[in-house]
């Protein structure tokens, strides 16, 4: 049975086939390296910047400080390694959350081992973390906050606008990992009053292998990467030409049709969460449903596991995730399923449902038709099910 319906998309999208049309050239007739002297190369230089505006029209942020980056990951990485590594003299202590991307997750656990003290503050049962744990925490050798914007799994919005202003009452920088928000609802840096903040290309439409760090004008961070000027000095490498047009396209189609797009997939997302609970018992919407994103839905459905659904599923041509699709592979239950206070079993009965531009009502209506009938016969042989 062929892929049919796609509901992974916080995961990564598809390249929107106007973003592929844009980016061919540069393979081809387009190929220069933008720092050669002939003015063919020079042209590539512009057909950059261009691209860089775009992005900084994404999040309103000004040209200048869009850095283009190989990867969500990287971004999240040099904004991390970068501040700590420049600041390290005033202090060393860094503050996140529990439900971090790995990105900033594994990243934090690095700097542990090499002398950096990391605060990792819990959220309430629905994955929002309260302000006034940020305020307790901070001290004075605190040098960086990282809380990420929306979250992968559960689709959580966090209070960053306010996160911020708490770090900065105490003159502490501020990052958000905005993967997830951005491309998907308005992310405004000036509104939000972010120092840092990283971005991907493939969640929103554009190539895989290409990032983007916003990072404030005044903010001065280490580079990770050494080598050439490219980037301002922030991060050598010949640019990844077509990959930087990609993300540029795909921040400009953004701006034109994330308010078109959450109007047409939200009510999707609804009525897939309401067929669930109607036709399914013992099940538990994992996530703040008020501030939630509009794609994304994860539910756990009890006393079975999430993976063995997620076959069934499959052989009908169906795509999702259970939790994370970087902790599935690993079969530990999801950490940020765990930091809502789940029990181990009832996250290992998680499913990730995430929607995109591509998904029709039709795809709904089909996985509430097929969903019950997989539960059931999986409970049917499920021991917890008989027992519980
Ligand atoms: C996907 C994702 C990343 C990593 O981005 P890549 O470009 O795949 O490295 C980081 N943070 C969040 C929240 C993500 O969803």
């Amino acid at each position: 049975m062929n892929l049919k319906y796609y509901f992974d998309y916080n995961s990564t999208t598809p390249t929107d086939p106007r973003v592929a049309k844009e980016i061919i050239p540069y393979f081809s007739t387009k190929f220069f390296n933008p720092s050669s002297f002939y003015r063919k190369a020079g042209e590539i230089s512009i057909d950059i910047e261009n691209a860089r505006e775009r992005v900084a029209k994404l999040l309103n942020a000004e040209v200048n400080e869009i850095f283009f980056t190989s990867s969500g990951t990287e971004s999240d990485n040099l904004a991390i390694l970068g501040i700590t590594s420049k600041l390290k003299e005033k202090g060393n202590h860094i503050i996140t959350s529990k439900i971090e991307h790995p990105a900033v997750l594994n990243t934090c656990k690095y700097l542990s081992k090499k002398g950096f003290e990391v605060t990792y503050l819990p959220v309430d049962k629905y994955g929002l973390l309260d302000p006034d744990d940020l305020k307790k925490e901070i001290k004075d050798t605190t040098i960086l906050v990282t809380i990420m914007h929306a979250n992968n799994e559960i689709g959580t919005i966090q209070p960053v606008k306010e996160l911020s202003k708490i770090a900065h009452q105490r003159g502490i920088l501020f990052h958000t990992d905005a993967v997830q928000s951005a491309g998907k609802m308005k992310v405004d840096v000036k509104e939000l009053d972010i120092d840092m903040l990283s971005i991907s290309s493939h969640k929103i439409y554009g190539p895989k292998g290409m990032g983007v760090l916003f990072k404030k004008k005044k903010v001065k961070i280490n580079p990770m990467i050494f080598g050439g000027a490219h980037e301002k000095g922030l991060r050598a490498g010949t640019e990844n030409v077509p990959g930087i047009i990609g993300i540029g396209k795909a921040a400009e189609l953004a701006i034109l049709e994330m308010h078109e797009n959450e109007k047409r997939l939200k009510p999707i997302r609804d009525k897939i969460e309401k067929g669930i609970i109607e036709t399914i018992p013992d099940v538990i919407i994992n996530g703040n449903t008020d501030k939630r994103l509009y794609n994304t839905l994860n539910v756990s459905i009890k006393y079975i596991e999430g993976e063995s659904i997620l076959a069934f599923l499959d052989n009908q041509g169906f795509a999702l995730s259970s939790g994370s699709a970087c902790s599935s592979k690993s079969l530990e239950p999801s950490h940020v399923l765990l930091a809502l206070g789940l029990k181990h079993e009832e996250a290992h009965g998680s499913l990730r449902i995430s929607l995109g531009k591509y998904n029709k009502k039709e795809d709904a209506d089909k996985l509430i038709e097929v969903l019950p009938s997989i539960v059931e016969r999986l409970r049917s042989m499920s021991p917890f099910w008989k027992n519980k």
